[in-house]
């Protein structure tokens, strides 16, 4: 049975005895639940005894003409799942609850790169993921705390904000999740028409194209070639240093993680894939 929490008063009151008896994991989420997140909620139950899943799109997150307004919210069909799963509890607060006092309030900066790539087309969206998440963290105090590397910026971010401002909770990252023909599982997959869907699968193409590339600047343009025009409108590909998430010299080789944001007709999509440069050849 899946305890649904809706208040913060109700949460510490509904953990004080999983957490005095073993260990507790929180999955954040924002609802609108696919298999993606399923694979979230297994990892977690492999690595604590209770599992909370916090549903709650935030709106801190989303800037002006964003999706906040129109962001898919099922929480029934979400319990259902989380259910099947056998979630132990969900905590899906109210927006008055996580921001009693408007959302003009303390925010976590996040480190530098948090003003690159994702950071610079959606300026101020990691200081309102990370205030939630830390938020969470607060509220729920998790021992571990699941995180997708499909956010890969999000994810150093977090691993970033744990160890600088000290939280105890662990992080742990699980892979993602793709549909059998390559696209990555979202929330926003189920805006995207049966055409838009079609040319999505540029995203995943574009980034196993670009893998075993002679070095950095080759693997640039053969993701940038798969991703430009015709439909699709690519906001960066770009290949980053996955220890310090900044991006690498073009004449690099070894391993360099691909990041990528485009929009598909109107909705915008992200994916990722770490890449290994320059050994074929
Ligand atoms: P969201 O609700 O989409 O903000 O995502 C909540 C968590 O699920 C984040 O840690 C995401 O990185 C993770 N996530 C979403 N989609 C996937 C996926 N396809 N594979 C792995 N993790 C995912």
């Amino acid at each position: 049975m899946t305890t649904i929490l809706t208040t913060i008063a109700e949460a510490r009151e509904a953990l004080v005895d999983p957490r005095s008896t073993g260990t507790t994991a929180l999955v954040p989420t924002m609802g609108a639940l696919h298999e993606g997140h399923l694979s979230l909620v297994r990892l977690a139950k492999e690595h604590a005894d209770f599992v909370v899943v916090s549903i709650f799109v935030n709106p801190t997150q989303f800037g002006p003409g964003e999706d906040f307004d129109r962001y898919p919210r099922t929480f029934d069909a979400d319990v259902a799942l989380l259910e099947s799963v056998g979630v132990d509890a969900v905590f899906a607060p109210a927006v008055d609850e996580m921001y009693p006092h408007g959302l003009d309030q303390t925010l976590v900066t996040g480190d530098p790169a948090s003003r690159i790539l994702e950071g610079a087309h959606r300026p101020g969206h990691f200081d309102g993921a990370l205030t939630i998440v830390h938020k969470l963290f607060s509220i729920i105090e998790p021992d571990v705390a699941i995180f997708g590397e499909k956010d890969a910026q999000q994810l150093f971010l977090v691993r970033a904000m744990v160890d600088d401002l000290n939280l105890r909770t662990a992080i742990i990252a699980a892979p993602i999740n793709r549909e059998d023909d390559g696209l990555a599982r979202s929330s926003r997959n189920r805006y995207l028409s049966d055409a838009d869907r079609s040319l999505a699968l540029r995203l995943s193409a574009a980034l196993r194209a670009a893998d075993g590339a002679k070095d950095a600047d080759a693997a640039r343009a053969i993701g940038r070639a798969h991703l430009d025009g015709d439909g699709i409108v690519l906001d960066y590909f770009e290949l980053v240093d996955p220890a310090t998430f900044l991006p690498v010299d073009g004449t690099h080789t070894g391993q360099a993680l691909a990041v990528l944001a485009a929009r598909v007709g109107t909705t915008r999509l992200i994916d990722n894939q770490l890449l290994t440069l320059g050994l074929a050849n």
